[in-house]
C-alpha cells in the first residue's frame, strides 16, 4: 500500500526515483570499500553476499548512462580497429561488455561471475600462464589498495610488445584536486617495464594511459610513487548526475 501522502498519479515513477537513489547510495558504500580495501578483501565482501556485487553493478551502469562516451566502448573502438587475432585480458570486466562486442579472444576477469564468460577470481591472481596475451585492460577497474599487484599481474601474463591499457576516472589525475600526477604514475607504469605509448586528457570524464610492455626488460617491483592512485579513490563526486 503506499502512503496516501505519496504523489499518486505518478507514483510508480515515484518510486523509480526513490530505488534509484537508494541503488545510487549503495552504489556509493560499495564503491568506497572496493577504493579502501585489498583485492583480496573485496573478494571475501562479496562472497560473503553476492548481491551486494549486483548492487554495485546496477548503480555502477545507473552512473554510467549519464557519461556522454564510455571508456570501455572507446576500448571495443581500439580493437576492432587492429586485428582480431590479439588476444586479450579484461581485469574487472563487470558485466563482459568487452567480450561480448569484439571478435578477439577476451579472457574476462572479475570478482563475481555473473555470467559464464566470466572468471570469478582476484585480478592480482589470474589464471593465465606468462606471456599469453596480447592486450591487457583496466577499465575503470583500478580500484584495490593493492593495484600495484593488478598492473604486476597484467605485465606477467603479457606477451613482449604486448598492449596495457588504462582508462581512469579523471579526477583521479588531477594533482590540483588530491588526485595522483600522471606523469608519476606513467613513470612508475615504464619502470615495471613498459614503454608510454599514449596519454589522452581529452575526455571530460575519464583518461586514457596506453603503454606497451617493453620487448626484452625484466619486469620487476617498484617502489610507488606516495602521492598514487591509492589516496585518490574514484568517488565520481565530481560529477552531477
Ligand atoms: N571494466 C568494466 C567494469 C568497471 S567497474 C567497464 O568498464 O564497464 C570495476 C570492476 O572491477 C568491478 O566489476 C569490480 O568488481 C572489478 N574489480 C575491482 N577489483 C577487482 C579485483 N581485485 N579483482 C577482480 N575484479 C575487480
Amino acid at each position: 500500500m503506499i502512503h496516501p501522502s505519496l504523489p499518486s498519479s505518478s507514483s510508480s515513477s515515484f518510486l523509480d526515483k526513490v530505488r534509484a537513489r537508494l541503488a545510487g547510495g549503495h552504489f556509493r558504500m560499495i564503491n568506497e570499500k572496493l577504493y579502501t580495501c585489498t583485492g583480496k578483501e573485496a573478494l571475501d565482501y562479496f562472497n560473503e553476499d553476492p548481491e551486494l556485487f549486483n548492487m554495485y553493478h546496477t548503480g555502477y551502469q545507473e552512473q554510467m548512462s549519464h557519461w556522454p562516451e564510455q571508456p570501455v566502448n572507446t576500448i571495443i573502438k581500439w580493437l576492432k580497429d587492429r586485428s582480431s587475432s590479439l588476444i586479450v585480458a579484461d581485469f574487472g570486466c563487470g558485466d563482459a561488455r568487452l567480450a561480448k562486442n569484439v571478435k578477439n579472444k577476451v579472457f574476462s576477469f572479475d570478482l563475481v561471475s555473473n555470467d559464464p564468460s566470466v572468471i570469478a577470481c582476484d585480478m592480482s591472481n589470474v589464471p593465465l600462464d606468462s606471456s599469453s596475451v596480447d592486450v591487457a585492460v583496466f577499465c575503470l577497474s583500478l580500484m584495490g589498495t593493492n593495484y600495484a599487484s593488478y598492473l604486476q599481474e597484467a605485465y606477467k601474463v603479457l606477451n613482449p610488445s604486448g598492449w596495457l591499457l588504462i582508462a581512469e576516472v579523471k579526477s583521479r589525475f588531477d594533482p590540483k584536486n588530491g588526485g595522483a600526477d600522471p606523469n608519476q604514475f606513467t613513470r612508475a607504469v615504464c619502470e615495471m617495464g613498459f614503454t608510454s605509448e599514449l596519454k589522452d586528457f581529452s575526455n571530460k570524464m575519464f583518461v586514457l594511459l596506453y603503454f606497451k610492455k617493453k620487448k626484452s626488460s625484466e619486469g620487476r617491483e617498484i617502489e610507488w610513487p606516495s602521492s598514487s592512485l591509492v589516496q585518490t579513490p574514484l568517488t565520481f563526486t565530481n560529477y552531477k548526475f
